[in-house]
């Protein structure tokens, strides 16, 4: 589902990421971990276009569709936009906007702007995304403004938008960092849980390692902007891990 081919990134003369090549089999749930800094955020605006690459040889892939090629960015159209969500570690709701107009939006592809939003779509779209807002518990809250939300349900909200959207590939950049446990538990479930069922393909960023064993099979660790390792999470050992986040503690993961 993903190919990057010799990635390279750098913002003025500091290069931040280095060489990185991996494939993503469709129906994955990968893992991207490493240090602060170490690359993880700018690898993930690379896959979905958000940033464009530094290097000739660099390729990135998705669904077999080009989106980077040596240094020039294909601008995606709208339908393939919408083949791959975006989870943010903010929610990125539209926060004065009811919950279920927020997961309409996942069918434009953006971010809605105008207030009668809610006319443009008809009874099918609105029975779907209720059902979208049923398989992340939230459909009784409809209704609600996005903002007067918990920070647990507005990511929910969020990935019942990318179900709206019916993405076929998932990127989540620390979705569960602004989380308290037991919300950061519900939310990869539901991940795990559309991942499994759906058989999408999903690549979340985390800073907790063992939120990513229980989650995640494969990691792509990052270090200092190039790949540490890439493989079966169970192979990450606990020595690899000492070495892959330097001065941290390991009980702090
Ligand atoms: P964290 O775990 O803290 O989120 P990260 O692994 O996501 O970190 P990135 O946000 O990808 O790391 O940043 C990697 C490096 O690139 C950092 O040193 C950062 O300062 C630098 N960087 C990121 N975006 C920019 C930018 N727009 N301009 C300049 N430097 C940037
Ligand atoms: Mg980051």
């Amino acid at each position: 589902a993903i190919r990057v081919e010799k990635l390279q990134k750098s913002f003025g003369q500091r290069r931040v990421l280095d060489d990185i090549s991996f494939l993503v089999y469709p129906g994955q749930m990968v893992a991207l971990i490493g240090p602060s800094g170490s690359g993880k955020s700018t690898l993930l605006r690379h896959l979905v276009g958000l940033t464009c690459a530094s290097r000739g040889g660099s390729l990135v892939a998705l669904l077999g569709r080009e989106i980077q090629k040596a240094g020039r960015m294909r601008r995606a159209r709208r339908q393939e936009r919408c083949r791959t969500g975006y989870i943010f570690q903010q929610f990125n709701l539209v926060g004065r906007l009811s919950v279920l107009t927020n997961v309409l939006a996942g069918n434009l592809g953006r971010m809605p702007r105008g207030r009668a939003l809610l006319g443009r779509f008809n009874q099918e779209e609105k029975a779907r995304a209720l059902r979208c807002l049923a398989r992340v518990g939230l459909e009784e809250l409809a209704g609600q403004r996005a903002n007067t939300l918990s920070g647990g349900q507005q990511q929910r909200v969020a990935i019942a938008r990318v179900l709206m959207q019916d993405a076929d590939v998932i990127l989540a950049d620390e979705p569960i960092a602004s989380l308290d446990p037991r919300s950061a538990r519900e939310v990869m479930e539901i991940l795990q849980r559309i991942h499994a069922e759906d058989g999408r393909t999903v690549v979340v960023t985390l800073h907790q390692v063992d939120v990513a064993r229980r989650y995640c099979q494969r990691a792509i660790a990052l270090k200092d902007g190039r790949m540490y390792f890439d493989g079966a999470i169970a192979e990450l050992t606990d020595e690899r891990l000492q070495d892959l986040y330097q001065n941290t503690d390991l009980d702090e993961l």
